[in-house]
């Protein structure tokens, strides 16, 4: 998601920030103390790193900055599931490179969001082609406006777009593996796909999985909480008891990690909905502090925003 970077350095900066007025009344308090004081440079920005899951069957799972990398590789070349920013395009390169013999060939997004896409370019200048449900290709051309954010994120340049898209499902038959992409309607985005490697048991989840984490639901991009429950059970019924699980965000998981977001988000639906349904506003529903015993999820969403997104998912309005 192009909002997340943002968010994650807006959250980095509130801690940085949290420093500072007690800097400040110290430099009150103290004068010569502030004078003699080395002056402090602004902190550099951590170095990026991408960490590596063998997931058996030449399939990884590379987690860097942005939504979680899937990576297969084999005697036909690369297959990828994601690529997230752009900036970060050359380490994810070097690491494929050096994971896989041959080319990139294929390159999947799971859906429109940045953190997942902006490595596309980049992609595409390799030879790769890039796939992805018809509304990503769709989404990107046009200026998306986050209502819950306010703000937009204009469209990017039309190098990162999707060159094959497909509206329900496809199937690959790459690196020895039967490769299904399967739409999830109306779920993070309007345009999200999940894939799974049957002969390697692997299952990538996209955005319609945050593991341990409150999840993002695009609304303006006709995502819904609803959807994203449909989503989870879809990805349910494919996977067994070892099925790896790679999600957007989060670390790897099992199916009972999964299980438990389904769960635990079906049970934020109906406590909201059981609230509305009685007549209450978001700002009662958001003071009653129903989420109290999922305090834990809260990452750049916390429990405010995820009554929230759920309120808005459930009535369409923002508040
Ligand atoms: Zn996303």
């Amino acid at each position: 998601m192009n909002f997340k970077s943002s968010l994650l350095l807006a959250a980095i900066s509130a801690v940085i920030l949290g420093c500072a007025p007690q800097a400040a009344e110290s430099a009150q308090t103290d004068k010569s103390a502030a004078v003699e004081k080395p002056v402090e440079t602004k902190p550099a920005e951590p170095a990026y790193k991408l960490d590596r899951t063998e997931l058996g069957n030449g399939l990884y799972m590379l987690v860097g900055s942005g939504g979680n990398i899937g990576l297969s590789t084999g005697s036909d070349g690369a297959f990828v599931i994601d690529d997230q920013y752009a900036k970060f395009s050359k380490p994810v390169l070097v690491e494929i490179n050096s994971l896989s013999e041959g080319p990139i060939r294929f390159v999947v997004n799971t859906h429109y969001h940045g953190d997942h896409t902006g490595g596309n370019e980049a992609m595409n200048e390799t030879g790769a082609l890039i796939i992805a449900h018809d509304n990503v290709r769709a989404r990107m051309g046009v200026t998306t406006e986050n209502l819950l954010w306010g703000r937009a994120t204009e469209p990017t340049d039309p190098k990162t777009w999707p060159t094959v898209t497909f509206s329900q499902t496809m199937t690959f038959h790459f690196n020895d593996q039967t490769i299904d992409i399967i739409h999830t309607p109306t779920a993070h985005t309007d345009g999200d796909a999940i894939i799974y490697f049957r002969e390697a048991d692997v299952l990538h989840m996209g955005d319609n999985f945050f593991n341990g984490m409150f999840p993002y639901i695009d609304v303006d991009a006709k995502g819904s909480l609803a959807g994203m429950i449909k989503a989870l059970d879809t990805g349910l019924m494919l996977a067994g008891e070892n099925t790896k699980i790679i999600p957007g965000h989060g670390p790897l998981s099992s199916k009972a990690d999964m299980q438990l977001t389904r769960d635990t988000l079906a049970t934020i639906q109906s406590r909201v909905k059981s609230r509305i349904d009685t007549g209450e506003n978001l700002q009662t529903i958001i003071d009653a502090k129903i989420l109290h015993d999922y305090e834990h999820l809260s990452s750049f969403i916390d429990v405010e925003s995820m009554l929230k997104i759920t309120y808005r998912s459930l009535t369409g309005h923002l508040e």
